[in-house]
């Protein structure tokens, strides 16, 4: 399937295409293929590590709701395994912000609090994460797939000799094994694959925003204070190598889509782009915000910030209606965990129809307008 094997000069010969599926194993008939060097590593002793500890991303010197989620799914995590549930935070003047973070069933919070940390410059917070695990050994380590934890924690990782799963909508445990079970999309969402780290700790995973349900379980107006460890650092060995020129807000429309609980997006079905009026008008009577597929993106009907999709934001809503669109895989990836998918396409084949809950297959110029009305009547 690969071409890895070639015949030359009556030999056949595995060639660098190959990828260690070991497909050619099973039907040599010689039996002469077998792969070396990829042998099980033994068993490694991880006693040294035990907990569960999470990255809180702040902006602002607020933390950012993906770490709340985070807490909230590493509270689950870490009660199944029994062991510390704590969190790790980066910054300069965050002391009076992090209470809430416990409200959501944190243990214990590493504070590492000093002006070089500012602003959030992935090689420096890198280090300090590094300094915090390797004192701390946690089992499992946890950050947000924002767009700094994205930068963030590869680094960390690679620092730590360990491997990370990126952008994962699920996380487990074990329950023989008691190691952590990282479920992510793969192939454009195609396929969920669930992957384990087998031979180093910690197990780094970074989850998607609004993947997980943040839930607070403890009473507001606590006492926090004798939770959090304030970490010091020697200032002189933090030398980040990015200059901070400016903060530039974004220039386009300021809008969070993920914020919303209904989204209606729409696709290259609208035709152009006065037609997202709409649409506008639909998702503002649902107390919603409107979303879009690339292709509209792309034709400049709305802006990039509305994209929904791999190249653009997951969105996890309570109603999502896709409006002409034909749901590409790519499409999809960004969002199939919605609650509830109702699809509006004159096309019964298109792939949209297999994720949504609720199908209408006709002319969305026709079904749009009638479901304003129907809203509008209050029926
Ligand atoms: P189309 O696929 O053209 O579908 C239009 C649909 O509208 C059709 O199903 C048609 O039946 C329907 N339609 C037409 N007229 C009407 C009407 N009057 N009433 C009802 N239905 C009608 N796409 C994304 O959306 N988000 C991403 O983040 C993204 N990332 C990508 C990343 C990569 C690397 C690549 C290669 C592609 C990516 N794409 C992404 C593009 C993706 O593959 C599709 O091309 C795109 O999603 C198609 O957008 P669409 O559904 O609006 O358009």
């Amino acid at each position: 399937m690969y071409d890895a094997i070639k015949i030359t000069g009556g030999k056949a010969v595995i060639d660098e295409s190959c990828i260690f599926c070991g497909a050619c194993i099973e039907v040599c008939k010689f039996k002469s293929i077998k792969i070396v060097g990829l042998d099980e590593v033994k068993e490694k002793d991880f006693s040294s590590y035990s907990g569960v500890c999470v990255f809180l991303e702040t902006n602002n010197n607020k933390i950012i709701d993906v770490s709340y989620e985070l807490i909230s799914a590493a509270r689950v995590l870490a009660d199944e395994l029994g062991v510390l549930l704590s969190a790790v935070a980066i910054g300069c003047g965050l002391e009076n912000n992090l209470g809430e973070a416990f409200e959501y069933g944190l243990d214990r919070l590493y504070l590492v609090e000093s002006p070089v940390f500012s602003a959030n410059f992935d090689d420096i917070f890198a280090k300090a994460l590094v300094q915090v695990i390797s004192k701390y050994k946690p089992e499992i380590f946890l950050a947000g797939a924002t767009s700094f934890g994205r930068t963030l924690i590869p680094r960390v990782a690679a620092i730590l000799n360990t491997g990370l799963t990126a952008d994962c909508t699920g996380l487990e445990i074990d329950k023989q094994k008691k190691i952590l079970l990282q479920t992510r999309p793969t192939f454009g969402g195609n396929i969920l694959a669930t992957i384990i780290t087998k031979n180093s700790r910690p197990q780094m995973a970074t989850v998607r925003p609004h993947v997980m349900e943040k839930k607070k379980i403890r009473e507001a107006n606590t006492d926090y204070r004798e939770k959090i460890e304030c970490i010091d650092v020697d200032e002189t060995k933090f030398k980040t190598k990015y200059k901070l020129v400016n903060v530039e807000k974004e220039t386009s429309e300021n809008i969070n889509i993920t914020d919303y609980d209904v989204i209606v997006s729409g696709g290259r079905g609208l035709g152009s782009g006065d037609k997202f009026a709409m649409l506008k008008e639909l998702a503002e009577l649902l107390g919603g915000v409107v979303g879009a597929s690339r292709a509209a993106v792309d034709s400049g009907w709305i802006s990039y910030p509305h994209q929904v999709g791999q190249t653009g934001k997951t969105v996890n809503p309570k109603i999502y209606i896709a409006c002409g669109i034909s749901g590409a895989i790519q499409h999809l990836a960004g969002m199939q965990t919605s609650d509830i998918i109702v699809a509006i396409n004159k096309d019964p084949g298109a792939p949209i129809f297999r994720v949504a809950n609720y199908g209408i297959v006709g002319d969305l110029f026709e079904v749009v307008p009638k479901l304003i009305n129907r809203i509008k009547s209050g029926k």
